[in-house]
């Protein structure tokens, strides 16, 4: 029987805000002391009181507009209660029935082995929550104990639900890359996996292909990449398929994913679902978002990575390829457009927008690599970058001198220019010095001139490369070709 794959993900994202959800303690709970973030709101002490956000509201705003949802003008919070030592007040705040967004959708190119194709998947809601404090467990110790930091608790979160739209593990990392992107570029999250501000949670069931009626689904939890959010679903797919051809039952339950063995194992079944009893949180008060308001955060929403791709491809007359490789994070496109300004002008743009493109996707992203820093970190801002472009184009640099000019700018800080006084690594473009180191090149080496006397033309390029070794690299390389030729076509009898 041939199985259709139904997957439906759930993406909590903690908004880069200053302060918290419902209190002003500072957000940035990384970065301090464990329990040093709290005040009686996070820390849900009786009689304490919420004020909401402006800015969370904003951001989830702002996300549901790019996603093409509908903002409606009446929402409210309300609790869900459930109780675990990580929620200090026994309830989350958070939206059940009035979210602030809802029926969206993201477009994906489409898994490549499938028919579907690039289509829109549907985004049910995006709604606005608050995270929980973090749990440390020790079991293993004699005594046994846990620890809760605090400093998370009450953290924006926004919860984006899509439809059971996607249609295999590869097209639930395209929605997944793309909402990653979409975040970053909105700068409405920093969106590190890692650290947990874009977590993931995954709905999957499999089907009789070619039925409409959906299949019972398991929620898959604890993946921190897109890599195990892709394994933790192939995995999944391939036990239910096991499960219904051995005859069985797919049971609804929770299951956790377990990175190091590369399993889901089951975390709860269905008759211990939680009953969240939700209610409307009395607290606060409900929430207008106005369509005023609404157009103005609709007007200043940037620019998002697909339409950047679009018109690098058209205005810089860039390559898909290249273009999808600046795209890749908002920081890297304005990198390169920063740069771009400051080097073209109208007559040359696209030669010089691909030469930039290069030294990007090249050498600097090879330094950057290398000691896993972001661009936006990157030593060698737009300006270096197009001082060192700038050497090339006036004849002072060779494209292979550059290369050595870049490195020292990226590990010193030092501008182009700087190393290439201070260095002497000017391009030699005077012919009496390099015939100075033709002619030792000659002469160093009878054989190979006498291979190229008899023939044997790469002898030239052997020739050119003593040249280029006794001149430290410096010498421009067409005269010094042209000036080895000379020097050996002399020689013939
Ligand atoms: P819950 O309230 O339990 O979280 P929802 O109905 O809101 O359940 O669905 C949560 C997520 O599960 C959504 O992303 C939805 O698309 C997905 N989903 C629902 N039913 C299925 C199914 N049968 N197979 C795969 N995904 C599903
Ligand atoms: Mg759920
Ligand atoms: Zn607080």
């Amino acid at each position: 029987m041939e199985y259709e794959t139904v997957i439906g993900l759930e993406v909590h994202v903690q908004l880069d805000t200053r302060s918290k959800m419902f209190c002003g303690c500072p957000a940035d709970y990384q970065a301090a002391e464990p329990n040093t973030r709290t005040c009686p709101v996070c820390l849900g002490l009786p009689g304490a009181l919420p004020v909401i956000n402006r800015r969370a509201v904003e951001y989830t705003v702002m996300t549901g507009l790019a996603l093409h949802c509908r903002i409606p003008e009446f929402t409210k919070f309300d609790r869900k209660n459930y109780p675990y030592p990580d929620l200090m007040k026994g309830y989350q705040i958070s939206q059940y029935d009035l979210p602030l967004a809802l029926n969206g959708h993201l477009e994906i190119d489409g898994d490549p082995d499938l028919e579907y194709g690039r289509r829109p998947i549907g985004v049910e809601r995006v709604h606005l929550e608050e995270d929980v404090a973090k749990m440390q467990h020790f079991p293993d110790d004699a005594e046994g104990y846990s620890l809760v930091d605090v400093n998370r608790s009450g953290v924006p979160l926004m919860e984006i639900v899509s439809k059971p739209d996607l249609r295999s593990p590869e097209e639930a990392r395209q929605y997944l890359t793309s909402l990653h992107s979409m975040v970053q570029y909105l700068g409405v999250s920093t969106g590190n996996m890692q650290d947990g501000n874009f977590r993931c949670d995954a709905n999957v069931s499999i089907r009789p292909a070619g039925s409409d009626t959906l299949g019972t689904r398991t929620e898959v939890k604890n993946m921190n990449s897109f890599r195990s959010v892709f394994m933790a679903l192939e995995y999944e797919v391939e036990r239910q398929r096991r499960v219904v051809e051995d005859g069985g039952t797919v049971v609804q339950e929770t299951r956790g994913w377990v990175e190091d063995r590369g399993v889901t194992v089951s975390q709860r079944s269905k008759e211990y679902a939680h009953d969240y009893r939700y209610f409307p949180e009395p607290d606060l008060p409900p929430l207008n978002v106005g369509s005023e308001w609404v157009d103005r955060l609709q007007s200043a929403l940037p620019e998002l990575a697909p339409q950047r791709k679009a018109r690098f491809q058209e205005e810089y007359e860039l390559s898909e390829y290249d273009a999808d490789q600046l795209t890749v994070s908002r920081a890297t496109a304005d990198y390169f457009e920063t740069t771009a300004a400051l080097t073209t002008d109208t007559t040359n743009r696209p030669a010089a927008a691909k030469e930039i493109a290069n030294w990007m996707t090249g050498d600097l992203s090879y330094l950057l690599n290398q000691d896993h820093r972001d661009i936006a970190d990157c030593p060698v801002t737009p300006g270096g970058l197009s001082e060192l472009l700038g050497l090339i184009a006036d004849g002072t640099l060779s494209t292979s001198l550059a290369k050595t000019v870049l490195e020292q700018m990226y590990a010193t800080g030092a501008s182009a220019p700087e190393i290439v006084r201070e260095q002497g690594l000017a391009q030699i473009s005077d012919t009496a010095a390099i015939e100075a180191a033709v002619a030792e090149a000659i002469a160093a080496n009878p054989k190979a001139v006498a291979d190229y006397l008899s023939g044997k033309e790469t002898a030239a390029r052997f020739l050119m490369g003593q040249v280029m070794r006794i001149t430290k690299g410096q010498a421009q390389p067409e005269l010094a070709l042209q000036l080895v030729q000379a020097g050996l076509d002399a020689k013939r009898p």
